[in-house]
């Protein structure tokens, strides 16, 4: 069997949450719910026992060392055996397992991220997700028996409840307590014929279009639960929750519900006025600058920036405005002339022009210097 590491494709020295994600990515590629290519179900297995043995810090270390687990320990630790077991497991993140009903297990939360514009949070647009989810499965409907074969039988364990009940004795005396049933995992039935289509598992694996309405205003960060649209477990769907960031815009900047903008003026511009074309959300828009703008002086366009998430209202767009001033470079002799004229007329006093490159040539071709 190949290289650990090379399976999952990350490097040895990867983290935890490195090779978790790796894992994910992989087994969702070669999932055989999915991927009906030759050879996908063994790339599988594989990836499962590579992620088993790199996912306990023992086994890594082992492996690190020798280059082979010891021998016995290779497959499925913790107790599972099964790669969809581990698949499972790890496939909802961390909040798999929640009790409900009589003690039958919902399916997994899950969760993906979802890239929008400035301009969706601003309209509180409806955008789609694409989530890879434990569908109930169409062929036995989540029931487990193959439709053409003999149906589910009563558990023997707990005679159907899906629960076993037992006897702690404690020093306050006889306490009945309750917990799920290990033999049939609170189903209250045994499956006799699997169904061929989900292998007696209830779910397949489908990737689904999820359609997301966001609140107006919304900003990077939020996640935004979509209920019911998690796995499908016995005892119900978990949830999915979409975690938002935001692209940057071109030219506008978010400060919670504000927008800013900057402008760049000119310095003539900045001290005898003009008219700007700033970006809006609802496009350019003409604004105008007082003569005798300083660097940092604010234009407020009230109410156009962004919704407020938890109020009325919205937020400002706020022009701030910065002040160029020219390099020498950008300076053709008209202009420095004009500069030079504007100096002596404020009484300013300035520094002498330097001799430019072909001045400096001719002096170094004369050998003056
Ligand atoms: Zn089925
Ligand atoms: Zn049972």
């Amino acid at each position: 069997m190949a290289d650990y590491y090379e399976l999952l494709g990350v490097s040895r020295n990867a983290s935890s949450e490195e090779i978790k994600r790796a894992y994910r990515s992989l087994a969702l590629k070669y999932h055989p719910d999915r991927n009906k290519e030759p050879g996908a179900q063994e790339r599988f297995a594989q990836i499962n026992t590579a992620y088993a043995a790199l996912s306990d810090p023992e086994r890594r270390a082992h492996y690190d060392r020798f280059g082979e687990e010891p021998s016995g320990a290779t497959g499925f630790g913790n107790g599972a055996t099964d790669p969809f077991d581990l698949f499972e497991s790890l496939f909802g993140g961390s909040l798999f397992g929640r009790q409900s009903g009589r003690g039958r297990a919902k399916g997994e939360d899950l969760e993906v991220d979802a890239e929008i514009t400035l301009e969706q949070a601003r309209a509180g647009a409806e955008i789609h997700v694409q989530v890879d989810r434990l569908a109930r499965c169409s062929r036995c409907g989540g029931k487990r028996s193959d439709p053409e074969g003999r149906p589910n039988q009563p558990c023997p364990t707990c005679h159907g409840s899906g629960v076993v009940q037992f006897q702690q004795r404690t020093i306050l005396g006889n306490i009945v307590s309750q917990q799920v049933c290990g033999t049939c995992r609170g189903e209250g039935t045994l499956v006799i014929d699997p169904c061929r289509a989900c292998h007696g598992r209830g779910t397949v694996l489908t990737q689904e279009d999820v359609a997301v309405q966001l609140p107006r205003g919304i900003d990077a960060g939020y996640r935004i639960r979509v209920p019911g649209r998690g796995n499908e477990g016995p005892g119900g769907s978990g949830d999915l929750y979409v975690r938002l960031s935001v692209v940057p815009h071109p030219s506008l900047q978010r400060e919670n519900e504000h927008l800013i903008y900057v402008a760049e003026l000119g310095v003539a511009q900045a001290a005898l006025g003009t008219s700007l074309e700033v970006p809006t959300l609802d496009g350019p828009q003409r604004v105008e600058i007082k003569a005798g703008t300083q660097p940092g002086d604010q234009v407020r366009l009230r109410g156009q920036g962004m919704p407020r998430l938890q109020g009325i209202g919205s937020g400002d767009l706020i022009v701030v405005c910065k002040v160029r001033i020219p390099s020498p470079k950008q300076l053709d002799k008209e202009a420095r002339e004009h500069l030079q004229a504007y100096a002596a007329a404020m009484g300013e006093a300035v520094s002498e022009p330097h001799p430019g490159f072909f001045e400096r040539l001719g002096k170094t071709l004369r050998g003056e210097s």
